[in-house]
């Protein structure tokens, strides 16, 4: 199955195709659930932590100083050279039913990157540091584990976040030995650069028959919580002029996204409504109450206040229409982050060079890169999904193009470790 060719780079520096292989078949192996598709390594559940602690252990075989940092966050520090040192990873937990690579991908290729530096003889001039983050699924809200590396939460945050179910992030963390009262940030003014390799999850690379994606940007969102509020009533006798329907006033606005688009968006511009909840939600009773989510996302935050401006004058014509009052949440609004150039142009050419012709592209979901984005260089490297589909069973990218991105990735790591 693997092909040399790919995992062979000038230089002499070639992973080896057969232990990255290995290693990601270990690490899938853990979080499988009898009668379940897909692959349970949930933030701080039980399986999250083993696939951490069989990290520390491939990281330990492999020469470097390992260690697990109070919230979880895994490091396997290659001590040689001086000065800042090159991070490269991503994570290993998953959303339920996840996938085989979204996250392990990066983490593993990293430390293939870093074993087959150390056989091909290559001795950087600065230290060289494999990661994985915790919950970077996001189960507690946020990027915990790379925003706690980059100081952007602390203690505090800890303490207040609480999962969908209601478990709090201080009690999953100690349930795991874990210290939510101690969060070590990282000095940014020690890290050089960090380099994530991670899947798609999305269409662009397939569709485009490209094997390469050298991000430039990061999408930003926003998130809103909707309430449209009218008159429950009897779905019989009431007269359809004198109704006052949420659901109606939902629909509208639904119908009026292609509009907003139009009016409002741009290429890359993506709008959802993937929640919905109608009160009192009975078959024979007009909604009272419609209450569901928007997500906005784009690569530039001009075109995101627009695409909001726009869903705001929509809501409320739709409101008005059917006789109903708005309250919108807005949950949050993160801007797009963009990615360093320099890191970038570097990249497209280690790529060119290893006949990877790469596309510069912007992504559409959230990564660790995207929190390192904020305070030192990073560089993110996507390879294709098969039909751009993540965060299930079948996500899927062919070994040869896993192999390509592996292949960059080691030869990123040698170039940005060895100046
Ligand atoms: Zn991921």
């Amino acid at each position: 199955m693997a092909d040399d060719r790919v995992a062979q780079g000038p230089g002499g520096l070639a992973i080896n195709p057969a232990r990255l292989a290995a290693d990601l078949e270990a690490i899938n192996a853990i979080g499988r659930i009898e009668g379940l598709d897909g692959i349970n390594r949930i933030s701080f559940s039980d399986a999250d932590m083993a696939g951490r602690r069989w990290l520390l252990g491939r990281l330990e075989d492999a020469g470097l100083e390992a260690r697990m940092d109070p919230v979880g966050n895994v490091f396997g520090r290659w001590r040689i050279g001086a000065g800042p040192a090159v991070l490269a990873g991503s994570h290993l937990d998953t959303v339920p039913c996840g996938g085989p690579y979204d996250g392990t991908l990066g983490v593993l290729a990293a430390l293939e990157a870093v074993r087959a530096m150390k056989e091909a003889g290559i001795a950087p001039v600065r230290p060289v540091e494999v990661v994985c983050t915790a919950d970077e699924e996001g189960r507690f809200g946020g990027m915990l584990g790379s925003q706690a590396i980059c100081g952007e939460v602390g203690a505090d945050w800890i303490a207040g976040a609480i999962d969908d179910t209601g478990v709090r992030l201080a009690d999953a963390m100690r349930a795991q030995g874990l210290d939510p009262a101690r969060p070590e940030p990282r000095d940014p003014a020690d890290i050089a650069v960090f380099l994530e390799l991670h899947i798609e999850q999305g269409p662009v690379l397939e569709n485009a028959a490209e094997k390469i994606g050298i991000a430039t940007a990061i999408s930003g969102v926003f998130n809103w919580t909707v309430t449209l509020t009218g008159e429950a009533n009897h779905s019989g006798t009431t007269p359809m002029a004198l109704r006052r329907d949420a659901f109606r006033g939902l629909a509208d606005f639904g119908a009026a996204i292609p509009e907003i688009l139009d009016r409002a968006g741009a290429e890359e511009t993506r709008l959802t409504v993937g929640k919905v909840a109608l009160a009192p939600n009975f078959p024979h009773s007009i909604a009272g109450e419609a209450v569901f989510s928007i997500i906005g996302r784009d690569p530039d935050e001009g075109v995101m206040r627009a695409l909001a401006g726009a869903c705001r004058s929509e809501i409320g014509r739709a409101a008005a229409a059917h006789g109903l009052s708005v309250a919108i949440a807005e949950q949050s609004w993160l801007p797009p982050t963009a990615l360093d150039r320099d890191v970038a142009d570097r990249l497209v050419r280690i790529s060119e060079r290893l006949r990877l012709p790469p596309r510069r592209m912007t992504s559409g979901a959230g990564h660790d890169a995207q929190t390192f984005a904020r305070h030192v260089p990073a560089g993110l490297v996507f390879v294709p999904s098969i039909g751009g589909i993540s965060h299930a069973p079948n996500e899927f990218t062919p070994w040869n193009e896993l192999l390509g991105g592996a292949t960059l990735l080691a030869h990123a790591i040698a170039a940005f470790a060895a100046q």
